[in-house]
C-alpha cells in the first residue's frame, strides 16, 4: 500500500499525454473515474490511429502491393504486443476480437460447441459480468449442459469451498473474472486454475479490468484462455483479443465464415486457414489494431508495475477518506482489490448520487455494472461504483469525497457529523 511518492507524482503527471482530461465538464474540471466502463485515450494512440489513415490504410493479407504489405506488418506488429502484454509463447496464439464480449462469444460457439455435451458442467461465478455468463448460459442451453454459479461471501470474494466443491469429472470448462468489475475483487487464480485442471477442466480467465491495471503472464497462470478488450486499456474502441493456448486453437473449428479465414473454396469444400487466422473472417480493425498495439507500448513505458502501486494508493486514499463520511457502505471489502470502489450512501439513491456528482465535474458509473447476480446476492439494486486509472490523482479522488458530501447536504442526511 505504501506507494513511493514519486511514482505516484510521476504518473499523475501523465494525465497531460490525455487532450480529452484537459476539456472542463460542466464548467468544472473533469474527475474522471469511470475507468471501469472506459478509459481515456493518450495523444500516443490517437496520433497512430491518424498516422496509420494518413501513412499506411490498405487492406491486409492479400496484396502484392507496397501500402498492403506495410498495412500488414504494422497489423501483425499489433498482434506481437499482445502476445508481449500476456507473455504468451506465440503471438499465433493471439485472436484479435472486436473485445471481451466478443472474445468469449468465439470461445463459447467454437471449442464451447464442440467440447460440450449434455450433462456436462460449467462453471462460472456468482461475481461475473453479463459477459461471462450469458454466453456460457445460451451455449448451455443449446448443448444441455449445465452451468454451476460459485457463491460469493459477504466481502465479496469467491467461496473456495464452495468452489472446489463444484468441480467433478463433468466439469468442462471454469470460466472467471481475473478482476470483479463491479467490486474490484483479485481472484486467486492460481488456485482456481490448479483445482480446475486437477479436474481436466479448461480455464477462460476474463481479464477485462486486469490488463490495464496488473502485469498478467498467461504461462505463469496457466491458464487455457484470456480475454480482454482494448478500450479499457487506453486504447480505441472496437479492439480487444482472446489468447488460447497453442494446442488448443489448433483443434478448434472456424465460427464466422468469410475472405481471410479459408485455405482454399470449392463449392464441394472449403478448407481453413491455420492459427489466428482461422477466427479472424472478413476485413478485421486494422487501424484498432494498430491503436491497440500503441496503447500497450504506453502501458508499458510507464511500466505496470508502477500503474499498480500508483492505483493501489489511490484506492487507499480514497476507502480511508470516503469512510470518514456518514452512512457510507463499501460493497466489497475483500483484501485483494484493484482500483475500483463501489458503494452506497445512506438515504441517497445511486444514481441520484451520480447525478450530483457529475455536476461537480466528477464522472463515476450508477447501477448493476453488467453483474445484476452479484447485486442480487447483495440485495441491492446497484451501486455507485468510482474506478481509478494512471492519470488519476488525489485531486480526483478529493473532488469524489467533495461531491459525495454536497450531495449528502442536498439530501439532508449525515449531517450529524
Ligand atoms: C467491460 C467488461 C466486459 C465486457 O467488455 P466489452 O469491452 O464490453 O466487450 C467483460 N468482463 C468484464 C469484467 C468487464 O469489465
Amino acid at each position: 500500500m505504501n506507494a513511493p511518492e514519486s511514482v505516484v507524482m510521476n504518473i499523475a503527471e501523465r494525465a497531460a499525454d490525455f487532450p480529452i482530461l484537459a476539456r472542463p465538464i460542466r464548467g468544472r474540471r473533469l474527475a474522471y473515474l469511470d475507468n471501469g466502463a472506459t478509459t481515456q485515450k493518450p495523444r500516443a494512440v490517437i496520433d497512430a490511429l491518424t498516422q496509420y489513415y494518413e501513412q499506411s490504410n490498405a487492406n491486409i493479407h492479400r496484396g502484392v502491393h507496397w501500402l498492403s504489405q506495410h498495412s500488414t506488418d504494422l497489423y501483425e506488429q499489433a498482434r506481437e504486443r499482445v502476445r508481449g502484454l500476456l507473455n504468451a509463447q506465440s503471438s499465433q496464439e493471439i485472436i484479435f476480437t472486436r473485445g471481451t464480449t466478443e472474445a468469449i462469444n468465439l470461445l463459447a460457439q467454437t471449442w464451447g460447441a464442440q467440447h460440450l455435451r449434455e450433462g456436462d458442467e460449467v462453471i462460472v461465478t456468482g461475481l461475473e459480468h453479463h459477459s461471462n455468463i450469458v454466453p456460457w448460459q445460451m451455449l448451455c442451453e443449446r448443448s444441455g449442459a449445465i452451468l454451476r454459479p460459485v457463491s460469493v461471501t459477504d466481502k465479496g470474494e469467491l467461496d473456495m469451498a464452495h468452489y472446489q466443491s463444484l468441480l467433478n469429472a463433468r466439469t468442462r470448462l471454469v470460466a472467471v473474472a481475473h478482476v470483479s468489475n463491479a467490486l474490484g475483487t483479485i481472484n486467486p487464480l492460481d488456485e482456481i486454475i490448479r483445482l480446475a485442471h486437477s479436474v481436466g477442466a479448461r480455464v477462460l480467465v476474463d481479464g477485462a479490468q486486469a490488463v490495464a491495471h496488473q502485469e498478467v503472464d498467461v504461462q505463469a497462470l496457466a491458464c487455457d484462455f484470456y480475454a480482454f478488450s482494448g478500450h479499457k486499456l487506453y486504447g480505441p474502441t472496437g479492439t480487444g483479443a482472446l489468447y488460447v493456448r497453442a494446442d488448443i486453437m489448433a483443434d478448434m473449428p472456424p465460427w464466422q465464415g468469410g475472405g481471410d479465414m479459408i485455405r482454399t473454396v470449392s463449392f464441394e469444400r472449403t478448407t481453413y486457414a491455420e492459427g489466428p487466422q482461422r477466427f479472424e473472417a472478413g476485413t478485421p480493425n486494422i487501424a484498432g489494431a494498430v491503436g491497440l498495439g500503441a496503447a500497450i507500448e504506453y502501458v508499458q513505458q510507464i511500466g505496470l508495475r508502477n500503474i499498480a502501486v500508483h492505483e493501489e494508493a489511490l484506492l487507499a486514499e480514497a476507502t480511508d477518506s470516503i469512510l470518514t463520511l456518514p452512512g457510507i457502505r463499501i460493497i466489497g471489502t475483500s483484501a485483494h482489490k484493484a482500483g475500483i470502489l463501489s458503494f452506497l450512501v445512506d438515504g441517497i439513491h445511486p444514481h441520484d448520487l451520480g447525478t450530483i456528482l457529475d455536476t461537480e465535474g466528477v464522472a463515476i458509473r450508477a447501477g448493476h455494472h453488467c453483474a445484476m447476480p452479484l447485486m442480487t446476492h447483495f440485495g441491492i439494486p446497484g451501486t455507485a461504483r468510482a474506478s481509478f486509472a494512471l492519470y488519476n490523482s488525489s485531486d480526483d479522488v478529493q473532488a469524489l469525497i467533495a461531491g459525495v458530501r454536497k450531495a449528502q447536504k442536498l439530501f439532508g442526511v449525515g449531517l450529524d457529523g
